[in-house]
């Protein structure tokens, strides 16, 4: 909310651009109003912000009713709570009550469901006021801004997690501490007030809020929204030779495959994959793949199609952005790189678990579980003799992702528990994820609970064997997690979505056939005891607004539609 860059674009979509004066302008309006409508605490009315410390639901269409109210909310002294319009209303009501948000600003399109959601919670909404107050002179903005202006120690926000492994926990930020991660992204990736930013993802998400509004903001760069993401719209901004160039675009693996798609299936009326490279190479100087794993195959096709090396990073929402790959220098595909600026690193192997017995036979063809026909596999000689492991050489450090640094989350919202048991003894964050340390740079394996396998007393990682599977020219998308198994612990479930084009993995096949295409193709690459053991073909991966798959309940609803 910098007042010294009044008369800089800050904002644009296809009806309207507004400077951040014009915005900061109206942030200031809504603030008043905010004040006068909801002085609701008498006792703290001689502080200059009557709703410290309150929380202010954010729940606006994805356009600059969001910017807005933000700052409106940050103006007040407020804790904004952005929320998802399209979330259905159990999970909004469950996180309006988890953080006890009392006021909610919407937009004129979301109102009704604002008022719906509000009303079963006790809140009471307020319609943000979108247009742009004539006084946005710079000078006299400042002198009314500056003073309301949030100290570090202020509590900003709080964002709930994805709910990938459980029920979505609320995090608190301070402003401080954004300002950490915003500064940090500003450096890594050489922001400038030149930038312009193509926004598509959520705004209640920390890849979409603070990645791709708060750090453009921050910095003087602008940002183009669009309401929601489409692939023809984001060709046509990408590639359009307008003057207010695209040149940072961030996204999630999927909206990089359905770009992939859109492009190869409209190819009459797209231009050439050499026209493609021509532009992107011109106009764009950064890509920036998050939040779920990137296939090698996707990072392979994009480059081919717009020169472009999509860089690979990790967060999360407790902490931000964690590692990455560089801006300048080798991005490798499967790698999320290294540390930040200001984060420090660490694995922990996990304690030393009793093995899983591996059989010395399996049973013959003892009983179908799971509808599966085939005999369970017995362990090749070589993997028998192995120690308990991971499916990767000893010698590479492997073990828990712990990190430290400045500029992360305060607390879990509410919960104390979890906020304890986050860290540990020694003060470090565990992120829940599996990684390992090769040649310097870190790779994702999966998250401990759910994506580290144990079959068959080894412990295999599950994103270990989605990117070799990816590697199957047949292969458009797939899944791979555990399912409790008598013989094996766990046995190794593999869904994929075929390509249209596929000739090996189709409908047709037996799936022991399938199994058996799927389990040589992996076993070519990785140990022989990581190859799927059961494998369906499906039409479609459930995954949430950011590309994810929760493993958990994947493999939940697996073994209970076999039942
Ligand atoms: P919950 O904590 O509620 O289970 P979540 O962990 O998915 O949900 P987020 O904070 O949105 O919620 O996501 C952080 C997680 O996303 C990380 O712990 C990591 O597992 C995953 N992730 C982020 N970036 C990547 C990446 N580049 N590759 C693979 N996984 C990633
Ligand atoms: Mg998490």
């Amino acid at each position: 909310l910098n007042p010294d860059f009044a008369s800089r674009l800050a904002f644009r979509d296809d009806r309207q651009m507004l400077t951040y004066g014009d915005i900061a302008s109206a942030a200031y309006t809504n603030h008043l109003k905010l004040e006068e409508d909801f002085r609701v605490e008498k006792t703290i009315k001689s502080t200059k912000k009557t709703l410290h410390g309150k929380r202010i639901g954010i729940f606006t269409s994805h356009d600059v009713s969001f910017v807005i109210s933000l700052w409106s909310t940050w103006l007040s002294g407020g804790i904004a709570v952005p929320l998802g319009i399209s979330h259905p209303e159990p999970q909004l009501e469950y996180f309006l009550k988890n953080s006890d948000t009392s006021v909610i600003l919407c937009s004129t399109d979301t109102q009704e469901k604002a008022a719906k959601i509000a009303k079963a919670c006790g809140a009471e909404i307020l319609p943000v006021v979108p247009t742009v107050s004539a006084d946005s002179n710079a000078g006299a903005l400042r002198e009314k801004i500056l003073p309301l202006a949030p100290e570090a120690d202020d509590k900003a926000l709080i964002l709930y997690t994805s709910g990938t492994t459980g029920q979505p926990k609320g995090v608190l930020w301070k402003h401080g501490a954004l300002a950490g991660q915003v500064e940090s992204m500003v450096d890594s990736w050489a922001w400038s007030p030149q930038d312009t930013l193509l926004h598509v993802l959520p705004l209640y998400h920390l890849h979409g809020l603070i990645n791709c509004l708060l750090t453009p903001l921050a910095c003087g760069a602008a940002v183009w929204m669009d309401k929601e993401f489409q692939a023809a719209e984001v060709w046509r901004k990408l590639l359009s030779k307008d003057k207010q160039r695209v040149s940072v675009f961030m996204a999630v693996p999927t909206i990089y495959v359905k770009l992939l798609d859109y492009y190869h299936a409209n190819r009459q009326q797209m231009p050439s994959p050499e026209e493609v490279h021509r532009i992107c190479l011109a106009k764009m100087r950064l890509m920036v793949s998050g939040s779920a794993p990137l296939p090698n195959t996707v990072f392979r096709a994009w480059k081919d199609l717009t020169g472009h090396e999509l860089l690979e990073r990790c967060g999360m929402t407790e902490t931000g952005m964690i590692l990455g790959n560089p801006l300048n220098g080798p991005r490798i595909p499967g790698t999320v790189g290294v540390p930040f600026p200001k984060v420090t690193a660490r694995l922990v192997p996990t304690p030393a678990e009793k093995p899983v017995e591996v059989p010395p036979a399996p049973p013959a063809a003892s009983k179908s579980f799971l509808g599966l026909k085939t005999k369970p596999k017995e362990p090749s000689k070589e993997a028998a003799a192995l120690p308990v492991a991971e499916a990767t050489e000893p010698s590479v450090p492997t073990g828990e992702l712990q990190v430290t640094g400045p500029n992360m989350f305060t607390a879990y919202w509410n919960n104390e528990k979890a906020t304890r048991e986050s860290f540990s003894e020694d003060g470090w964050f565990r992120t829940g994820d599996t990684a390992e340390l090769r040649d310097g740079v870190y790779r994702l394996l999966g998250r401990t609970s759910s994506e580290i396998i144990k079959s068959g007393g080894y412990k295999i990682s599950a994103l270990s064997v989605e990117r070799r599977v990816h590697e199957h020219p047949d292969v458009a998308e797939c899944a791979v997690f555990g399912v409790p198994d008598e013989t094996w612990g766990e046995k190794i479930v593999c869904l994929i979505k075929p390509k249209p084009s596929a000739t090996a993995l189709t409908a047709g096949r037996d799936e022991k056939e399938l199994t058996k295409v799927v389990g040589k193709f992996v076993a070519e690459a990785l140990p022989p005891y990581t190859a799927p053991r059961e494998v369906r073909l499906v039409e479609e991966l459930p995954r949430n607004a950011m590309g994810k798959i929760s493993k958990k309940e994947l493999s939940k609803g697996y073994v209970k539609a076999q039942q």
